[in-house]
């Protein structure tokens, strides 16, 4: 197998282990037709929380009081009844860890 692992390549891999290719692969292969569903449902549930997570601009006047824009999250505020700061928690706790 060369090139990349597309989800067409895995599911073609998937769908034509034989009994032939051993335990082994034929392992790998159940393993991916029972993860692939689940990963799916995951970057949709992902793709929800950063759609109500946007970056939108909102007229700051508690910190600045001529006021002026300022990033924040369109889906949380502070306990004090303010936006919170884009990048809010969850978005930061979405990024990936290096
Ligand atoms: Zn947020």
């Amino acid at each position: 197998m060369t090139g990349p692992l597309t989800d067409e390549v895995l599911t073609e891999f998937a769908e034509n282990v034989s009994y032939a290719d051993g335990p082994e692969v034929r392992a790998m292969a159940n393993e991916l037709l029972v993860l692939r569903p689940r990963v799916a449902e995951l970057e949709t549930q992902l793709a929800r929380v950063r759609e109500t997570h946007q970056p939108v601009d909102a007229l700051n006047i508690r910190h600045h009081p001529n006021g002026r824009l300022t990033r924040v999250c369109s889906g949380c505020g502070t306990d004090d009844g303010n936006w919170q700061i884009y990048p809010c928690p969850t978005i930061r706790a979405l990024e990936v860890q290096s």
